[in-house]
C-alpha cells in the first residue's frame, strides 16, 4: 500500500453533544494549519505534547471556540506524522466550525477529510503498530462486553503479536537449519536423525496449538454466539428474553403474535455476548399474504439457517403442536436444537436439562425464572467456552484462518520429516508457507486489498 501523506482531518470524537469535542490532523507540515486555526503564545508556536489553552479562530479573527491546543511532532505521535489536536467543547455545531476552519486554512498544504480508520492505517504504515494491533483499535472501540474489551486491549498492546512474533522465529530457525543442509547436500544424510529438527518441529506445533486456543476463546468474545429463539405464539419467547436479559426489551403479552418482526436482544453470560433473535411466530413464507409479512419470515429463516443454535421453546404444560411438528422438520440438520419446555410451573415438571439424540431438553419457567441457569450454562457448553484463566487475545476470524492454514503447514511438514530425508525439499516449503501465513497475522507481506477491507471497516476520526 502506497503512503499517502497528504494531511488528515476529522471529527474523533463521536457524533452528537458531549463535555468536549476532539478536531484531529494528521500530516507530514501542520504549521499553517496551527498558526491560522490556533491563537498561538507570543512565542509563535506549541511546545509538543503539552497542552495549550488558547482561542481558535476565523479568518477574520472572530472566536470560534476555546480549548486546548496539543501537538505531537513526527514521529512521536499515534499516527507517527505531525499530529495535532484541537480540544473544543463538544458540540456538532463548534466541531463542524472549526473542522470547516482547519480545512479552510489547510488548503494550501492539500488537507482534505480523513477517510474511516486513516489515522490508524497510517500508524500501521508508518510501523507505529502491526496490523493485529491496529484491528485491536478498532475492537477495543467496538467490544460489546468489559472481557471483550479486556482482551482487545490485550491484543493492541502487543501481547498476541509477540507470540506470533515468536512462532515465526522458530520457524525461522528451523528453516535455516533445514536449508542449511539442502545448501550441503553431502550432510542431507541422517539429517531428521542428527538435527532435533522432528523435536524443534513438535514443540512448535505445541505452541502454535496453544495459540490457538487463546485466539478462539478471544474470538468468541468478538463475535459471541448466534441464538434462534423459535416457537409458537405465546409459548414464552419474550418472558424468556426478558428474563435473560433483566429488562423489559421485549413486548410481553398474553395475546398470540404480538412479535411480529424479529428482535435481536444481545445479552452476556460470563462476558460473552450472546446474540438472541426472537423470531416472529416462524411460519412458511408461501403462507404468509402480504409482502412485508412474507419478507420478513424469509429473512427469519436466513437467521435460522446462519445460527450457532436454535432454541425452540415449547409450553410444557400443552405439549408439541402440529405447527410444531412442521418447523421441526424444517431446521437445519447443520444447526444444533435445545428444546426449551416453558411454563413447568403448570405442567408439574422438575427442571433439568434432559439429551436425546436429536436435541436436548431442558426444563424452566421463564417468568418464574426456574432453569435459566441450566439454559446459561447449556449456551457456554455449545460456544465452546472455557474458564483457563489464561489471558485471551480478541483475534478475528482471520487470524484463526491464518492460525489454521499454519497448523495445516505444519502438519503436513511433520508427516514428511516422520517419513525420511529425500522430502527435505517439500519439509522446507511447508515450513515457509506456515511462516508467511503467521506473518499475515501481524501484516507483514499482506495485500493492499486485505488492508483496504480492514481499515474501511473503521469509524471515522480513528
Ligand atoms: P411469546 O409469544 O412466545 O413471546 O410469549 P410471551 O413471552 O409473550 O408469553 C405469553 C404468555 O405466557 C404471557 O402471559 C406470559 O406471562 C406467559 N408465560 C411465559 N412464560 C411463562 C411461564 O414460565 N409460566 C407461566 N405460568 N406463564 C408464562
Ligand atoms: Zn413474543
Amino acid at each position: 500500500m502506497n503512503i499517502d501523506s497528504t494531511p488528515i482531518v476529522a471529527i474523533a470524537t463521536a457524533p452528537g453533544r458531549g463535555g468536549i469535542g476532539v478536531v484531529r490532523l494528521s500530516g507530514k507540515d501542520l504549521a499553517p494549519v496551527m498558526a491560522a486555526v490556533c491563537r498561538l503564545p507570543a512565542s509563535g508556536n506549541l511546545q509538543p505534547r503539552h497542552a495549550t489553552y488558547l482561542d481558535f479562530v476565523q479568518a477574520d479573527g472572530t472566536v470560534i471556540d476555546q480549548g486546548l491546543a496539543i501537538y505531537f511532532k513526527a514521529p512521536h505521535s499515534y499516527t507517527g506524522e505531525e499530529v495535532l489536536e484541537l480540544q473544543g467543547h463538544g458540540g456538532p455545531v463548534v466541531l463542524q466550525m472549526l473542522l470547516a476552519r482547519c480545512l479552510e486554512a489547510g488548503q494550501s498544504i492539500g488537507l482534505r477529510l480523513a477517510q474511516p480508520g486513516e489515522f490508524t492505517q497510517r500508524a500501521f504504515l508508518n510501523d507505529k503498530l502491526d496490523l493485529a494491533q491496529a484491528e485491536a483499535v478498532a475492537d477495543l472501540i467496538e467490544a460489546s462486553t468489559e472481557a471483550a474489551a479486556k482482551s482487545a486491549s490485550q491484543s493492541l498492546s502487543g501481547a498476541f503479536s509477540k507470540v506470533i512474533r515468536e512462532l515465526v522465529d522458530k520457524v525461522i530457525h528451523l528453516r535455516m537449519l533445514v536449508e542449511a543442509t539442502l545448501d550441503f547436500p553431502e550432510e542431507e544424510i541422517d539429517f531428521l536423525e542428527k538435527s532435533d529438527a522432528r523435536g524443534q518441529l513438535s514443540r512448535i506445533r505445541e505452541s502454535l496449538e496453544r495459540v490457538f486456543a487463546q485466539a478462539a476463546q478471544g474470538a468468541l468474545l468478538r463475535e459471541g454466539l448466534n441464538v434462534v429463539l423459535a416457537g409458537q405464539p405465546n409459548v414464552g419467547k419474550s418472558s424468556l428474553l426478558n428474563a435473560l436479559a433483566g429488562s423489559d426489551v421485549a413486548i410481553v403479552t398474553a395475546i398470540a403474535g404480538t412479535t411480529r418482526d424479529r428482535v435481536t436482544e444481545t445479552i452476556q453470560i460470563e462476558g460473552i455476548p450472546i446474540n438472541i433473535i426472537d423470531t416472529a411466530g416462524i411460519r412458511d413464507a408461501i403462507e404468509a399474504s402480504d409482502e412485508v409479512e412474507r419478507i420478513g419470515i424469509e429473512r427469519t429463516w436466513s437467521a435460522v439457517r446462519e445460527a450457532d443454535v436454535i432454541l425452540h421453546m415449547l409450553d410444557a404444560s400443552r405439549g408439541p403442536t402440529r405447527a410444531d411438528e412442521d418447523i421441526v422438520g424444517r431446521f437445519p440438520e447443520t444447526v444444533p436444537v435445545i428444546r426449551l419446555w416453558n411454563k413447568i410451573d403448570l405442567s408439574g415438571h422438575q427442571p433439568g436439562v434432559e439429551r436425546s439424540t436429536d436435541a436436548t431438553h431442558i426444563y424452566l419457567s421463564a417468568t418464574d425464572h426456574v432453569g435459566l441457569e441450566l439454559l446459561r450454562s447449556e449456551l457456554l457448553r455449545i460456544a465452546g467456552w472455557q474458564q483457563t484463566g489464561e489471558s485471551l487475545y480478541l483475534a478475528r476470524e482471520r487470524h484463526l484462518a491464518a492460525l489454521k492454514s499454519a497448523r495445516n503447514h505444519l502438519e503436513m511438514a511433520a508427516e514428511l520429516a516422520a517419513q525420511s530425508d529425500q522430502a527435505l525439499d517439500l519439509f522446507a516449503e511447508e515450513l515457509r508457507l506456515a511462516q508467511e501465513r503467521l506473518n499475515s497475522i501481524t501484516g507483514e507481506f499482506t495485500s493492499d486489498d486485505l488492508l483496504g477491507v480492514i481499515f474501511s471497516r473503521f469509524c471515522i476520526g480513528k
